[in-house]
């Protein structure tokens, strides 16, 4: 059985198709530049693949190109679109009406798009998506879409409430929603799975470190807390995003840039973080090559992300009263040793200890990275959210 997994952007869509008898990724690509001119690039697991740059107005063409990338040329992986099975969709924002993974509907698309305030580069984007998708590709194949925040529809309503007038949760629907929420689910599952345990049992820090990150207290299989919010702003400090900051702060640097409040968006959202911060740029090696040669600003950003990062494990800790288990994924997660090593010194209070030889050798494996003799493990996890993507479409559709 093939699954397509479909991650949609305002001006991009990425693709992977999956073979659901091994769970082998047979293809995965990108559309691009989409409303701007469009760019495709497609690859096969077996090294074929070609990148063109091609017309694509709107998403529904950017869906014909990855059809015929599938289907045609040196680089096709499949004979027609019949041989797909479904077609999973990655969705940025379900808010608190979706909880779970759920077969698309017109109802369902025009929900997504109602959800559109909560996240106004991502779910209109989505929205497109889907209705192009189904222009595209026959209705006898189903669809199904998979929220990012659907996980942590757990949380308790003292962990996702905020101290603003109640009024504003009932009618304005501001609270925390948390995000990364299919990397979350993804990897303390396989982590259970690796450490032999039952999840019901586990009380695990779920630390995804990417371009954007968060740190998810996950109890017995359920998110009980999150570092992101409302948006994917808020938490520790990311590639260009602040993380948190004191409210206040945001008001006066808005009064005195005079920045409507879309232009402190942007600002807080693009312009801050590692970028903003170092000076150097947004991406963690650069700024870990920086910091290495000397950089105070680079070590500075570093410092404050491990810093971060250890008080979330000291909270969530406090939060679940106990932690069995920290995971590390994600590009940095899985690959930066030295924030692994940073965030995990000088944590003797936990009882934490790994083993800081293996740690710098390995990257990007499920590797458990404590000694015997650490009270809480420590494992890399690599996370999949297109495999979990397709594992629920796979699920839905054989109900
Ligand atoms: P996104 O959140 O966009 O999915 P990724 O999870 O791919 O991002 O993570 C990107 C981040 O991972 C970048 O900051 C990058 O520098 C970092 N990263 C990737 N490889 C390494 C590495 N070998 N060492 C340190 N950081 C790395």
């Amino acid at each position: 059985m093939i699954i397509l997994v479909v991650n949609a952007g305002s001006s991009s869509l990425k693709y992977q198709l999956i073979d659901m008898a091994d769970e082998s990724m047979l293809a995965k690509g990108n559309c691009d530049r989409i409303g701007i001119d469009g760019h495709i690039s497609h690859k096969t697991s077996d090294g074929r693949g070609f990148e063109a740059d091609m017309a694509f107005p709107t998403h529904t063409e950017a869906f014909m190109a990855l059809v015929d990338a599938l289907t045609k040329g040196d680089a096709k992986v499949i004979d027609s679109m019949d041989e797909i099975s479904a077609v999973g969709h990655r969705i940025v924002q379900g808010a608190d009406v979706f909880d779970k993974s759920v077969l698309v509907t017109d109802e369902v698309i025009d929900k997504i798009d109602e959800l559109r305030e909560l996240a106004p580069v991502h779910n209109h984007a989505h929205a497109l998506a889907l209705r192009a998708c189904k222009s595209v590709i026959p209705d006898s194949v189903p669809q199904v879409v998979v929220f990012d925040t659907a996980f942590h529809q757990t949380m308790p309503p003292k962990a996702y409430m905020f101290g603003l007038p109640y009024e504003d949760y009932e009618t304005l629907h501001v609270r925390k929603y948390g995000f990364h929420g299919t990397s979350h689910r993804f990897v303390s599952a396989a982590l259970a799975e690796a450490m032999g345990r039952d999840i019901k049992d586990l009380k695990i820090v779920s630390c995804h470190l990417g371009n954007g990150s968060s740190i998810t207290a996950v109890d017995g299989g359920k998110s009980v807390d999150t570092s992101m919010g409302f948006t994917p702003l808020d938490g520790v400090v990311m590639g260009t995003r602040t993380g948190s900051v004191d409210p206040s702060a945001v008001t006066f640097v808005a009064d005195k840039h005079h920045f409507t409040p879309s232009e402190m968006s942007e600002y807080m959202n693009k312009k801050s973080g590692f970028l903003g911060v170092s000076g150097v740029g947004s991406d963690n090696r650069d700024v870990q090559e920086a910091s290495l040669h000397g950089n105070e600003r680079a070590k500075l950003v570093s410092d404050m992300l491990t810093y971060e990062i250890q008080k979330y494990i000291g909270s969530y800790a406090a939060a679940m009263n106990g932690l069995d288990a920290i995971l590390f994924t994600g590009g940095i997660g899985e690959n930066s040793w030295e924030v692994r090593e940073s965030v995990c010194r000088n944590m003797d209070f936990f009882g934490i200890k790994i083993d800081e030889e293996l740690n710098r050798t390995i990257r990007g494996k499920l590797t458990k990275l404590s000694t015997p003799e650490s009270k809480v493990e420590v494992w890399i996890v690599p996370t999949n959210e297109e495999l979990l993507i397709a594992r629920d479409t796979l699920a839905l559709i054989s109900q």
